[in-house]
């Protein structure tokens, strides 16, 4: 059977390891890093996702600002908070928590974020220069990112190996690919055009799935040993549970885990690793901006 790769393990090693950097910089000059999360609107999820991210924050020493700008604000408003962000000395990361409401432009909004403070790596400079070859970005996304780094934790060799990312959407699938490409992979991009998705993924060594159809990848997709993430995060009707539903992922657990060398189960994978990430993405560039070592 496959080992498990416990992410929920890993990200709170990572959480332990920011606490204690954030106490050795406090300590020795005297800086809190800070990040500042903007919210346009009023979506249930969108507001978790924020409450979440500000109670890790909290958790690890590092300051959280928040703004919340009404659903039917305007881009120059949004823009202005970010700028306001850009230039505050105590703020060292700045988010914007996406969907943003149909009446914006992404674009325009995530063109306005200091390339040294876009801590979720949206900047299309920063996505750009993570494309390229001997260049790299400020920072990289981090949901990608914990994938890569539950790769490496578990010592998953990369380098000349085979890998199959299922998706390519500009927050997962397409980052994880270019990063895998990095990190000397040869990478191929499974997608919804795809034809023979099943064919292509059982030449993988490494897989990473970011889809978001629950089981969509089977047993029989799967090369023996390969080592499986699997990003997704989808809900299946469940009358034993006490809310009616479970969580699974894109990946088939039950049959994947008997072909697999290495997987991350669902929920407990990458789930914990993005604000993980996130606030590693923070820690960084406070040290980066005030050169601590
Ligand atoms: P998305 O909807 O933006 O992109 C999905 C991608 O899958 C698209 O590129 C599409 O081409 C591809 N696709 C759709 N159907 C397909 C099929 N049948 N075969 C192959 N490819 C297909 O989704 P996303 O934002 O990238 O998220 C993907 C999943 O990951 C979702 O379940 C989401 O909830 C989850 N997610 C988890 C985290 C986390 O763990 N922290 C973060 C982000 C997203």
């Amino acid at each position: 059977a496959a080992k498990i790769i416990n992410g929920k393990l890993v990200a709170e090693q990572i959480r332990e390891e920011v606490r204690v950097e954030v106490a050795r910089m406090k300590d020795a000059i005297g800086v809190v890093p800070g990040l500042a999360v903007i919210l346009v609107g009023s979506r249930r999820d969108s507001q978790t996702y924020v409450r979440n991210k500000k109670n890790a924050c909290e958790a690890v020493g590092v300051k959280s600002y928040e703004v919340n700008l009404p659903e039917d604000c305007s881009e120059d408003e949004v823009i202005k908070h970010i700028e306001t962000f850009n230039s505050d000395p105590s703020v060292h990361g700045i988010l914007v928590q996406l969907p943003l409401p149909s009446h914006m432009n992404d674009e325009n909004i995530l063109n306005a974020v200091s390339i040294e403070k876009d801590v979720d790596g949206f900047h299309p400079l920063n996505i750009g220069r993570l494309a390229m070859q001997g260049r790299d970005p400020f920072f990289v996304p981090c949901t990608p990112k914990g994938c890569m780094e539950l790769l490496h934790r578990y010592g998953v060799e990369i380098k000349g190996k085979r890998a199959v990312v299922i998706g390519r959407s500009n927050i997962v699938g397409m980052p994880a690919a270019l990063l895998l490409q990095k990190a000397n992979a040869t990478v191929s991009i499974v997608h919804s055009k795809t034809k023979n998705p099943e064919e292509i993924t059982r030449q993988a060594d490494i897989v990473i799935a970011a889809v978001g159809v629950a089981n969509l990848v089977r047993g029989s997709w799967i090369k023996p040993g390969a080592a499986i993430i699997d990003v997704g995060i989808n809900t299946v009707d469940d009358p034993a549970r006490p809310r009616g539903y479970r969580l699974v992922g894109d990946v088939c657990y039950e049959e994947a885990s008997k072909v697999a060398g290495a997987i991350t189960p669902v929920p407990g994978g990458v789930g914990p690793m993005t604000i993980a990430m996130l606030l590693s993405n923070t820690l960084e560039s406070a040290k980066r901006i005030h050169k601590f070592e």
